[in-house]
């Protein structure tokens, strides 16, 4: 059966060039931190790979330290840069509209005394500036706000926020498991002193990220043990698994342009169908700067969870919402941030385009979303 993969937010496939770069790298079996021969031949490829990824942000080899997801990598940024900076204040500042790696870590915080405001998006999911500027405080210590929403795919402006942070002096924590390999993004440039971002998002192996910290930074570590990362995240290092990222993250740079224009016109193609051939939808996000490769789509009188049964038979993946929770039936909190109803919400499906999909596929998929839709439809369910 054909199979057509549009659930490229949740994750992407790993590409065969970099699969077959860490296949041939697969005997280096070395600890890093030992300083036999072995080990130092896994320590000269984390340390080769740590300076390719440091070049493409435009950063140095130190400021790039690896953890084992996007998901680590946020809790420390934010947990870490919450406590380093306790005596400039317990005032945190995030999104309504973040991934929950970043909103449970401050719910976390919550816990332990910080106070945190979560500041509205519009209706087009980007971050209301005016009140994240009205919520700073003299004790305002951090501010997280991620690149590209995961489920929307809109952008937000963290150049904006970059300035304030360097007016105020609040260290500012930017969420770019999303947009790494989509958009270019300096750090040093836009004020960001710390810097998410996952390799299974960006065509590379899964279990491996990295947070780019400013040099001069001194977060307060989340994992205790060995003096590994320069004693910022202690475990022995995944060296294949690093390997694999900067090679995905070379790759990535390299034809992001072209490949950025190339999702873009096949988004336009299946969004100008879509509301050719489809009545009673809605895109979310659809006048707010987005990434090019994200559709929220509402499909009104559809119920989502049952609209990617039937598309699934059919050979075709995508999720109701965000991948992680798509598997609970609860309503997305981003889509109702931006003032989605409940009912709405649960008729809302997001497609994510990647590298290897195709014009073809897009065809496929609308062919097979008008059947299911009609189904849909005449079931009446909601
Ligand atoms: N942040 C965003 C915006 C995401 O979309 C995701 C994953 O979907 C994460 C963080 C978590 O990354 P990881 O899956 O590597 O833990």
């Amino acid at each position: 059966m054909r199979e057509i993969y549009l659930d490229n937010s949740a994750t992407t496939k790993i590409d065969s060039r970099v699969l077959e770069k860490m296949i041939n790298k697969m005997d280096i079996y070395g600890n890093p931190s030992s300083i036999h021969r072995e080990g130092q031949k896994a320590k000269m490829l984390i340390e080769t790979s740590r300076e390719k990824i440091a070049e493409l942000l435009l950063g140095k080899p130190k400021e790039i330290i690896f953890t084992a997801s996007g998901t680590e990598a946020n809790n420390m940024a934010i947990k870490g840069a919450a406590i380093q900076n306790i005596k400039k204040g317990k005032h945190l500042i995030s999104s309504k509209i973040e991934h929950s790696s970043v909103l449970n870590s401050f719910k976390e915080l919550e816990k332990q005394g910080f106070e945190v405001s979560y500041i509205d998006a519009d209706e087009n999911g980007v971050v209301k500036l005016d009140e994240l500027k009205k919520a700073i405080r003299e004790d305002t210590s951090l501010i997280s706000i991620m690149h590209a929403n995961n489920e929307l795919g809109t952008l937000q402006p963290i150049k904006e926020i970059g300035e304030i942070c360097s007016k105020y002096d609040i260290i500012f924590h930017v969420d770019a498991v999303q947009s790494i390999g989509k958009l270019q993004i300096f750090p040093k440039n836009l004020n960001i002193d710390l810097l998410s971002f996952s390799a299974h998002k960006f065509y590379g192996p899964k279990g491996i990220a990295a947070l780019y910290i400013c040099a001069g930074n001194n977060l307060k570590k989340l994992l205790h043990g060995g003096a590994q990362e320069r004693n910022r995240r202690s475990g022995t290092e995944n060296t294949l698994g690093i390997y694999g990222m900067a090679e995905a993250m070379e790759l990535a740079y390299s034809t992001m342009f072209e490949e950025s224009k190339r999702e873009m016109e096949i988004r336009k193609y299946l969004e100008s169908n879509l509301k050719n051939k489809i009545d009673n939808i809605l895109i979310n996000g659809e006048n707010a700067h987005r990434l090019p490769n994200i559709t929220s789509l509402t499909l009104r009188k559809c119920e989502a969870q049952s609209l990617i049964f039937n598309l699934d038979i059919k050979g075709i993946c995508l999720s109701a919402g965000s991948a992680c929770s798509s598997g609970a039936l609860s309503p997305s909190h981003v889509l109702d941030a931006i003032n989605l109803s409940k009912l709405d919400s649960k008729s809302t499906i997001r497609i994510s385009l990647g590298r290897f999909n195709t014009k073809a596929d897009i065809d496929y998929f609308l062919e097979k979303l008008i059947d299911a839709v009609k189904l849909e439809r005449e079931m009446a369910i909601i």
